[in-house]
């Protein structure tokens, strides 16, 4: 069983793709981490994200990066951005996360184009989404809380402009531009707490799956 988890940036998709695969007992994957850690090595290389080969040399981070901490600042989800742009770093992240899908026990990813290029094969899509003010005021109360970022705090109006970037980046990009499948069940948290929104996630994955 593959559920696959689509969505803006800071649409809460993380968090309730990591609850229903708790819920159901399979494995996750959080593909977001795979973008940021490039992101992160062409920092760490000296390179420039939006060139193409210095974000292609990058892909080659070694594993333990994927547990550093930094790849959950602001800093490196606009790296993460940039360099996500690029079909060769795409099609260099593709194979890890088809073989993640493919295992015999199920699995659930969440990213942008996880229903339509990474497992268009999905038993479940599902498509995250919440209104910009509402993302850019989660992500805040975040950082807040976890003092992820530790410059001076960042105003809120600067992050709902990062937001609005990072959408456009992800939407208009050629190649896996963010959009919902056709055949994804569409769920808006705009106006949703945290239990609800795992209610609503929760009923769908089970409607669909019959
Ligand atoms: O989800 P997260 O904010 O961690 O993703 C960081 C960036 O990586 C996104 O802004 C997006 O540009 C890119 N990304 C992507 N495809 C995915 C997951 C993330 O392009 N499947």
């Amino acid at each position: 069983m593959i559920i696959a988890v689509d969505g803006p940036t800071a649409s809460g998709k993380g968090t309730l793709a990591k609850q229903i695969a708790a819920h159901f007992g399979v494995p996750y994957l959080d593909t977001g981490l795979l973008y940021r850690a490039v992101g992160r090595q062409v920092a760490i290389n000296g390179g420039d994200p939006d060139n193409a080969d210095d974000a292609i040399v990058a892909c080659s981070f070694p594993d333990e990066l994927m547990q550093d901490d930094i790849l959950r600042s602001e800093e490196t989800g606009g790296l993460a951005s940039r360099v996500s742009v690029h079909p060769g770093v795409r099609k260099a992240l593709f194979k890890r996360q088809r073989a993640f899908a493919e295992q015999p026990g199920g699995a659930v990813l969440d990213g942008r184009d996880i229903g339509t290029v990474i497992a268009p094969d999905a038993d479940v899509k599902l498509f995250i989404t919440a209104s910009v003010q509402e993302r850019a005021r989660r992500r805040w109360l975040e950082m807040v809380d976890k003092h992820i970022d530790h410059e001076e705090e960042i105003p809120l109006s600067e992050i709902e402009r990062d937001v609005v970037n990072r959408d456009s980046r992800d939407i208009n990009r050629k190649d896996a531009p963010l959009k919902a499948a056709p055949d994804a069940v569409i769920i808006d948290t705009t106006s949703f707490d945290r239990d609800a929104a795992f209610d609503a996630v929760r009923e769908a994955v089970e409607r669909v799956l019959g």
